[in-house]
């Protein structure tokens, strides 16, 4: 288990921690030190080979009382992704290992929430059965954010069909929006900008609260730096807005922050300095 959240058990499904791309291409308004400043906040941060960024690719298991949730279904096997190789026909067992040992069988979990409609956040939602793409998870209501499931359906066509029209097709799919609530522990919260309907997630229980990112931040350094633009935010001031907000209401609420891209453990609990925000490493 990767931390407990009141009564809710939060288990990390790890599907790879591989070098993506150099941060001068995934920051381009960072400025020729982000390198630097990413190493300073985050040892190790890059390859010492490639000196591109670790990016772990990870959904997260939420044993709630009443429900389990996976929150984003990562790359997933066989998808059709030539612009990025090591994602293109993947063959790996690691995410379904890390559901097995988080005691998680692919029937019982009830909800798939996705972030947004990115490649690595919709992957598991399917799987490839006698070549027909299948919902990995036969008793799980999807839920897609209604203004990716616009804009995805009408602009990613191999995405959307390997992806996302299998579960629509058979009725598992629910299109949701910002301050929907699955169960009574876990919300979902508007962070647009990186995607049309991107959502982060808040679970609550108690005095406890945390908050799933998603793509609403990459690196523990845009805590420092919220003004850093990622590559592939589809609006970056919309992007950078939600970031703000979304990091101000955690520091101001003393909640746990799940970095869905953050270098493991990927957990942290921040605070605010001047303009920005800073780890809080107590
Ligand atoms: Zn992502």
């Amino acid at each position: 288990m990767l931390c407990r959240i009141g009564d809710v058990e939060v288990w990390r499904i790890l599907e790879s921690n591989d070098p993506f791309k150099t941060p001068e291409e995934l920051f381009p308004n960072a400025g020729a030190d982000v390198r630097d400043i990413i190493e300073r906040h985050v040892s190790g941060a890059c390859c010492a080979q490639s000196g591109k960024l670790i990016l772990p690719v990870q959904g997260f298991l939420l044993k709630t009382p009443d429900h389990l949730i996976l929150v984003d279904a990562c790359v997933g096997n066989d998808k059709t992704v030539p612009s990025t190789p090591d994602w293109h026909q993947r063959k790996g067992t690691r995410f379904m290992d890390s559901l097995a040992a988080a005691g998680a069988d692919v029937a019982d979990v009830d909800y798939v929430l996705c972030t947004h409609l990115h490649t690595d956040h919709v992957g598991w939602n399917t799987r490839l059965v006698d070549g027909r793409w299948v919902p990995t998870f036969p008793n799980a209501k999807y839920m897609l954010p209604e203004a990716d499931d616009d804009f995805f359906s009408e602009h990613a066509e191999v995405l959307y069909s390997e992806s996302v029209s299998p579960v629509v097709e058979a009725g598992q799919s629910e299109r949701v929006s910002a301050g929907h609530m699955l169960g009574d522990y876990v919300s979902l919260i508007p962070t647009p900008g990186h995607t049309p309907g991107h959502v982060s997630v808040l679970i609550k229980s108690g005095d406890a609260e945390a908050v799933i990112t998603g793509d609403a931040i990459h690196t523990t350094a845009q805590l420092a730096h919220p003004e850093w633009h990622f590559k592939y935010d589809m609006d970056g001031d919309q992007a950078e807005a939600s970031r703000r907000a979304l990091l101000g209401n955690a520091a101001e609420r003393n909640q746990r922050v799940l970095g869905s891209h953050f270098a493991l453990p990927s957990l942290e609990r921040i605070r605010a300095k001047g303009d920005a925000f800073e780890w809080d490493a107590d």
